[in-house]
């Protein structure tokens, strides 16, 4: 071994050297992160709208010992608590040994995807074939979304107060849905378009059937689908316009690469963070602060309305804890850390264009944080302090969780937000941390294993 030059020891000293996750991670945590990924697989192929999401997260949550949250409870250093807000977003805490006086630790992470929605009265028939009208929710390429398998999942809202739980396609003995696309021998005007304009919004509906009812008269085999629909659920038409029926890819989460290094997933974004937190929050004992995790519907449309993170819900929660404390929940925000736990871009080599290489965020490098986000010159954006940046880094760093910075891509490129901006409002210190994701909000999107449960372990330490 030669001996280092003078200039090499300099550079070890003074520059800040980011080395791969997997040049980082201990040996023995190998088996730990491949566990974590089964896991967090499995849990994907459960639960792909945020319904399912909350439902599989209070069954996990309950059987880790924790008990829905109400305000009369006795709040001990040591009890779980959850509040499941209507069923598509969810709040949980574990309570610490201080008081609520001294702030909670938050990790704030959303469960809704980008995803196809019916609209109130979707079901039509036209040459003999019947379909749905849809009503796309989220940022999404459309053209990414004709010719793949697509499962209906949602409930249908009855007046007699009801609700139906929809899931049609996942069962392998089940057919699927989709939404056809031009052939391309005749495709030559549409191939002149944009991909933007390609494939336009109206035309994304839903193939849903071409067997007639035997008999004369029109629209039988709109009448086959709604009595296949009938006799299935228990629905009539009329009940479409109190529903809530989406479409979600058909595919299975699982590795990808020849190296198994990667996972595929419908709804990485945001379900890779929000498992992430759920299983940090499962795995803390009795921690200092009160740990929360809040698991937020909406984020993809603006975080509005009831199961948004706009909502008075996560307010509430964190009220009747500090009214249980005799703590005023405005000293309890501002003495609060919050990690808005979000998925960014990973660097594509395939896209080089979009990225700063030196800003942007690489597979199997660690938990991404990022300072800010918004778009042309931070706007819309909380921009975490420095001071707070620091604390971060000092948790992560003593946690030996593996994680690296990035901003989601060039300046100017664009641009997008997080649920961050909101928790700061409220006077929280945030920031963004999260998993980077190639494709992502395509129906398919991909993640390094090694980041997934990076995020993992940086929401246990952030708790511990
Ligand atoms: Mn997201
Ligand atoms: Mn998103």
């Amino acid at each position: 071994m030669s001996e280092k030059t003078e200039l090499e020891l300099m550079k070890e000293q003074l520059f800040y050297n980011q080395k791969n996750g997997y040049d980082r991670l201990p040996k023995e945590e190998i088996s730990e992160l491949e566990n974590y990924c089964s896991r967090y697989i499995s849990f994907m192929n459960l639960a792909k709208t945020e319904r399912e999401c909350v439902s599989e997260s209070v069954k996990l949550a309950e059987a880790a010992g924790f008990v829905p949250f109400v305000p009369s409870m006795e709040l001990k250093p040591g009890t779980k608590i959850y509040r499941n807000n209507r069923g598509k977003a969810l709040t949980l805490a574990v309570i610490g040994k201080k008081s609520a006086a001294e702030g909670v630790n938050i990790v704030a992470s959303h469960i809704d995807s980008p995803r196809i929605d019916l609209k109130p009265n979707p079901l039509y028939e036209d040459s003999e074939m019947a379909f749905f009208k849809t009503h796309y929710y989220g940022g999404i390429k459309k053209y990414q979304w004709p010719t793949v398998p697509l499962e209906l999942r949602g409930v249908v809202a009855l007046k007699d107060g009801s609700v139906v739980d929809v899931c049609f396609g996942a069962d392998k003995n089940e057919p699927v849905l989709v939404i056809t696309d031009l052939l391309i021998h005749l495709a030559g005007d549409q191939m002149k378009k944009s991909l933007a304009e390609g494939i336009a919004g109206e035309a994304l509906n839903v193939l849903l059937g071409s067997k007639p009812l035997e008999g004369e008269g029109s629209d039988r085999v709109k009448l086959a689908v709604m009595s296949i629909l009938n006799k299935k659920y228990g629905i009539v038409e009329e009940d479409f316009l109190s529903a809530e029926l989406t479409l979600v890819p058909a595919f299975e989460a699982r590795a990808v690469g020849l190296d198994g290094s990667f996972i595929g997933a419908y709804g990485h974004d945001d379900r890779v963070c929000a498992y992430a937190a759920l299983e940090g929050l499962l795995a803390v004992g009795v921690p200092e602060k009160t740990a929360v995790v809040t698991l937020a519907d909406k984020e993809e449309i603006g975080s509005m309305g009831v199961s948004g993170m706009e909502s008075k819900e996560f307010d509430t929660f964190i009220e009747d804890i500090c009214d249980a404390q005799g703590v005023n929940v405005g000293h309890c925000f501002r003495n609060s850390a919050c990690l808005s736990c979000d998925v960014s871009n990973a660097y594509d080599p395939n896209y080089p264009e979009v990225s700063d290489r030196r800003n942007n965020a690489k597979v199997n490098y660690g938990i991404n944080i990022c300072k800010y986000t918004g778009s042309r010159g931070k706007s819309g954006s909380s921009d975490a302090s420095a001071e707070f940046m620091a604390k971060v880094r000092k948790i992560l760093d003593d946690g030996n969780v593996v994680w690296q910075t990035g901003e989601l891509g060039k300046v100017d490129q664009g641009g997008g937000g997080t649920v961050a901006m909101i928790m700061a409002n409220k006077n929280i210190d945030t920031v963004d941390v999260g998993v980077p994701v190639l494709s992502m909000h395509a129906p398919w999107e991909v993640v390094a294993k090694l980041d997934a449960y990076m995020n993992y372990k940086a929401a246990k330490v952030f708790f511990e």
